[in-house]
């Protein structure tokens, strides 16, 4: 008889862990700062406007269920891609851009993992971020890459360290693979400027290096998507070939529909057909085909004129809550609670998270003491706080921090 004693127990996810904390929690003041996922002023999640009106336009069309192409709905690439590269992108107008969709953000960084292990030509290793999203590591090392990582925080000034980072890049041993949060860096809400963005695009040409955009918050850092696009499209202007992850999950509110895209810059349409190709024979034994509704959704909303302004303008209005939030909760710490530590970095961080520095002590009194749930590397989710607790959280970071 098989046995399956020898499979060892493995640890909750770290992030879903929390939620499932918070659940159990009974009191009337728990916070769940954990979860990276839109709240509305009361809490809540909640369904864009043009999302819902997309919805209702689909059932009203009336339309099949029928497969999708193993890359799936071309209305929905081809949006995609020109929501990231912009109208005037010249690889795109060249038709030299692959664009396949995805499962979410997490499948395209898959796909695109996969593809270099398969593909790339130079050392099978990917650099990423200190700190960075947890699954970044799981997903490359399962693609079959070898996963490096190079300077990004400085938990001094709770800042970018830009000189680290630049140090690591030239470092690295010329064509390395390097993995790049777009905007709205998770977990830490430190992005460089546009001006580090100048100069990191130049070091890494001068390195050739290989980049791979990760872009899971376009929209949610400035409230603008194309101010949020700053990076790749001077990564692509400079002449990179990049790859680039994109997920509809936050900027369009649709989480589990799992709407995302992956898309890889070659140098003309014969090279682009070959990527294509080989996308498909990726793809097909993983699954073969993705999932039609969020994607049609997404089309609907991004290539109807009136659907994708009012589209914009709730992006706008997600971004422009969180950045309040974060004014709000340092203004509390600062001039209620006459906090003595230096809180800027709340407000010069942007996107859905806050580095808020708090050590694993503190962040497990937060909890004990306060019902407030965060993982224990101290980020918050900014989209978990609302005007009515945002007082009670900066009372409970001041008292674990005095
Ligand atoms: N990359 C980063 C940096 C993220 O924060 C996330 C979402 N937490 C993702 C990718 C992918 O998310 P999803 O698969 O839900 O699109």
């Amino acid at each position: 008889l098989t046995s399956w004693a020898h499979v060892p127990q493995g640890p909750p996810d770290a992030i879903l862990g929390v939620t499932d904390a918070f659940k159990k929690d009974q009191h009337p003041k728990k916070m769940n700062l954990g979860v990276g996922a839109y709240r509305d002023d009361k809490g809540k999640p909640c369904v864009l406007n043009a999302v819902r009106k997309a919805e209702e336009m689909i059932l009203k069309d009336k339309l099949d269920k029928e497969y999708l192409p193993i890359t799936g709905l071309a209305s929905f690439t081809k949006e995609a891609a020109l929501l990231a590269y912009g109208k005037d992108s010249e690889p795109l107008g060249e038709g030299r851009i692959a664009v396949t969709q995805s499962i979410s953000g997490t499948g395209a960084l898959r796909i695109g993992g996969t593809f270099l292990n398969r593909f790339y030509q130079h050392n099978k290793k990917i650099f990423v971020p200190t700190p960075t999203w947890g699954n970044h590591h799981a997903v490359f090392r399962d693609s079959g890459l070898e996963v490096g990582q190079y300077r990004y925080y400085d938990k001094l000034t709770n800042g970018l360290d830009f000189n680290g980072f630049v140090e690591d890049i030239q470092n690295a041993p010329k064509n390395s693979i390097f993995l790049l949060h777009a905007c709205a860096h998770n977990p830490t809400g430190v992005d460089p400027t546009p001006q580090q963005w100048d100069q990191l695009s130049k070091i890494f040409k001068e390195r050739n290096h290989f980049t791979f955009f990760d872009m899971a918050y376009q929209g949610f850092a400035s409230g603008d998507t194309d101010r949020d696009a700053y990076a790749i499209r001077k990564f692509v202007s400079d002449g990179h070939r990049l790859c680039l992850s994109q997920s509809f999950a936050k900027n369009m509110g649709l989480y589990a529909e799992r709407v995302g895209s992956f898309s890889i810059i070659s140098d003309n349409p014969k090279e682009k057909a070959a990527i294509d190709s080989q996308l498909k024979i990726l793809i097909r034994p993983m699954y073969s085909n993705p999932p039609v509704n969020g994607s049609r959704i997404a089309s609907y909303v991004l290539s109807n004129p009136e659907l994708k302004k009012e589209w914009l303008g709730e992006v706008k209005t997600m971004a422009d809550r969180i950045i309040t939030m974060r004014d709000k909760l340092k203004k509390h710490l600062v001039q209620d609670f006459e906090s003595k530590h230096n809180w800027n970095h709340i407000t010069d961080q942007i996107g859905m998270f806050c580095y808020t520095g708090l050590k694993p002590k503190q962040v497990e009194r937060l909890t004990n003491d306060f019902h407030v749930y965060l993982t224990k590397d101290g980020r918050i989710s900014i989209a978990g706080i609302s005007s009515h607790n945002v007082k009670y959280l900066a009372e409970a970071i001041h008292e674990v921090t005095k």
